[in-house]
């Protein structure tokens, strides 16, 4: 099969801990990397476009002369990974076990789009609509804003964060809170760093790095994986906020993260990898919301994946703070991994409930909404707890199957109740069968 087997991976974050709902269709899973990075640099550059008016080719000149020393640090990692051609027109395709078929794929199309407009506003000149309806019409934001209402709202934001003048936005930023401040310090960052974010990118499109992720991401699969797996999933750059987001056909990454991970960028995008890869793999069949046992799968299968995606990228637990990205996630995370096993408990508390209720449906559902961050918490103490016990090569034997998973976890650490691993096995039995 060329296709993902499982549209429950694709399914919706129901709580958006960021808030860019309004400008984020559906359904989409949300990963987000917490390694440590190093500071970035403030730009000087930005003001070349605003206050000099040279427009964005002389602009360019004039950063790559001055502003050397800052691409020197960022590249760095880019440049010792190696040089490698990408393609940016053309669809990927090839097939996995076939090194030299894989073709490299970061869509930079959106990011081209974006900036051409952010340029226009800085200049105080008035966009043309074809512009506009050129933005909207690139994959990445046909993605980020599928209807009217949030086209509109990007290009309010836009005018209101690019105009000559800042301090518009200061005063916004100011009288913000919780995740609309979020947003609108991604804006003002966009603002800032427009220069150097086009030469992290030219770096970033001459590196290996599409390569190297995977690479990495089929380190943490069996041996022999995701065979005759066809590869046609680009990574599309945008920017949108502080996030790196799993979609149907596509991984969506914003430019500003990238840029924040550095060197942990490579390990962000293996993990996104390795959704797809895992994806491919499981024996499960699709299901529908509207079909039995969907919010069981789909939180048995986010503990699963998310855990073993996360030992690619998060590593270890406590997370260690970081510069940027959504505030006090990285608090809000160690306290909920510190809290794992008991919100397992009340998890399985709450699956036993299944069998008896007049709508096991809605149980099922609440027991997912017990689980934090789509399931990143307490699927990252899962599978850490087994490599502890068992050693992490154990964790590569159920790749695509959370019915195992959850059996071997509660095999290292005792959480489930008898009748729940029952009813659970029953349910997969079922699921088996529909295959
Ligand atoms: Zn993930």
């Amino acid at each position: 099969m060329a296709t993902l087997p499982m549209p429950f991976t694709l399914l919706v974050s129901s709580r958006d801990p960021i808030g860019w709902g309004a400008a984020l269709p559906e359904p989409t899973i949300r990963d987000r990397d917490l390694s440590m990075r190093e500071p970035h640099r403030e730009s000087r550059s930005r003001a070349f476009i605003a206050a000099s008016g040279v427009g964005l080719r002389g602009a360019r000149v004039l950063t790559k002369a001055v502003g050397q020393w800052t691409a020197l640090s960022l590249t760095l990692w880019l440049l010792l990974s190696g040089c490698r051609a990408s393609t940016n027109d053309s669809a990927p395709n090839g097939k996995l076990e076939d090194g030299q078929a894989l073709r490299e794929y970061l869509d930079t199309r959106g990011l081209a789009a974006f900036w051409k407009i952010q340029d226009q506003i800085a200049l105080g000149r008035v966009v043309p609509d074809a512009d506009w309806k050129a933005l909207f019409a690139t994959p990445a934001f046909q993605w980020q804003a599928p209807d009217d209402r949030v086209r509109g709202l990007i290009r309010e934001r836009m005018q209101l964060a690019f105009q000559p003048d800042s301090a518009p936005l200061k005063e916004v930023i100011a009288g913000a809170e919780g995740y609309a401040a979020t947003r609108w310090k991604h804006y003002s960052r966009m603002r800032e760093l427009r220069m150097e974010l086009e030469l992290f990118l030219e770096r970033l499109e001459e590196s290996s790095i599409m390569r190297d992720s995977l690479i990495l991401a089929r380190q943490y699969m069996p041996s022999g994986s995701a065979k005759g797996m066809q590869w046609r999933t680009p990574v599309r750059l945008l920017l949108f906020g502080p996030d790196a987001i799993a979609g149907k056909d596509a991984i969506y990454v914003d430019l500003i993260e990238a840029y924040d991970q550095g060197a942990d960028f490579q390990r962000l995008l293996a993990h996104e990898f390795h959704h797809l890869l895992y994806a491919f793999d499981s024996p499960l069949p699709a299901l529908g919301e509207e079909q039995p046992r969907y919010w069981l799968v789909l939180a048995l299968t986010q503990l699963h994946k998310e855990g073993l995606a996360d030992r690619i990228d998060k590593r270890r637990a406590p997370l260690e703070p970081r510069a940027g990205g959504v505030p006090n996630y990285v608090e809000d995370f160690n306290a909920y991994y510190a809290r794992a096993q008991e919100t397992l408990t009340a998890f399985d508390r709450m699956l036993t409930k299944c069998m008896s209720a007049e709508d096991p449906a809605q149980v099922e559902r609440e027991a997912w909404s017990l689980l934090h961050f789509n399931g990143h918490v307490e699927g990252f103490y899962m599978a850490n707890r087994i490599a502890e016990v068992q050693g992490a090569e154990a964790l590569l034997e159920d790749v695509g199957d959370p019915f195992s998973f959850l059996r071997r976890f509660d095999s290292v650490q005792p959480t489930f109740s008898k009748e729940t691993l029952a009813w659970i096995a029953a349910c997969e039995a079922e699921l088996r069968a529909e295959q």
